[in-house]
């Protein structure tokens, strides 16, 4: 618990504290990893391919996370669940009385994820490596609260079911919200209002796409879109082909022209505000 207290008292201090891991879509580039972040150090938002591995990369132990909130089951958001679960066990030793992690995701698949995770350790082989996370499935529309955090979630337009979070600090009462991947959606818009930060994806770059039955994605002019109805200050694109950056956020600029595309190692910190009562 006394981790708990520590990231509060460095919020207080700081804001809120948004580390980039990684911005890109699918595949990596080499050195580069799948878009998931950091909140204050200790809640890790996806997990990408490499996430304890460049957690370290830029100087926070893994062994400080509290939380995981994947946004929906598809493999370049939750890859690297087994390796965060490894590392956490290897490492134990560290911090023994250090509580369960705990992971948020879409109800309709985390808990097959999780423990799909495990078996990939093969536990029943190697019972040393076994690590057993607290699992909290929500469905989109319902909420979680704990005494440092909100986060109120709602569906996303995608092939499987997906959740867009949105995150009120309580120690800076930033709020703030990502999408996970997603094709436009008004939904999403009604739901992030009053964020100070929209991080959305851009998949399919510069393109404008609509509401996308096929392949659930958005470009950077939806995300715009989105972002301007719903009136936040400021859009962070991820999940976008790294070649087609530079146009993608031209093309995002034109609509909300407080649109930046973050890179890996990126901090952004969200000023102190009121804190929630
Ligand atoms: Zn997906
Ligand atoms: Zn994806």
């Amino acid at each position: 618990m006394q981790h708990r207290k520590n990231s509060v008292t460095e919020s207080q201090q700081k804001g809120t504290v948004i580390r980039f891991l990684g911005t890109a879509t699918v595949v990596p580039a080499a050195g580069h990893d799948t878009a998931s972040f950091l909140i204050n150090d200790r809640i890790l938002v996806d997990t990408g391919w490499y996430a304890a591995i460049k957690m370290k990369t830029y100087g926070v132990n893994p062994m400080d996370l509290e939380y995981v909130f994947i946004t929906h089951c598809h493999h370049d958001h939750y890859i690297g669940l087994p390796h965060i679960l490894f590392y956490l066990r290897m490492r134990k030793r560290e911090r023994p009385d250090r509580p369960p992690l705990k992971i948020i995701g879409p109800a309709d698949d985390i808990e097959r994820v999780v423990l799909l995770a495990r078996q990939f350790l093969q536990t029943e082989r190697f019972p040393d490596v076994e690590c057993i996370p607290d699992i909290y499935p929500l469905m989109p529309g319902e909420s979680y609260e704990d005494d440092i955090f909100r986060i109120d979630t709602c569906a996303t337009r995608h092939p499987v079911q997906g959740l867009c979070y949105r995150y009120q600090d309580k120690a800076t009462g930033a709020i703030f919200s990502f999408t996970g991947d997603t094709a436009y959606s008004p939904v999403i818009a009604e739901h992030v209002q009053e964020s100070t930060l929209l991080i959305h994806e851009a998949s399919h770059g510069p393109k404008e796409i609509g509401e996308d039955p096929a392949w659930g994605h958005a470009g950077a002019p939806d995300a715009a879109r989105i972002a301007l109805a719903a009136e936040v200050q400021q859009l962070a694109l991820i999940h976008c082909p790294e070649e087609q950056r530079d146009a993608a956020i031209t093309s995002a600029q034109m609509i909300f022209p407080n649109t930046f595309m973050p890179e890996d190692g990126q901090v952004v910190t969200l000023g102190v505000h009121d804190p929630i009562t």
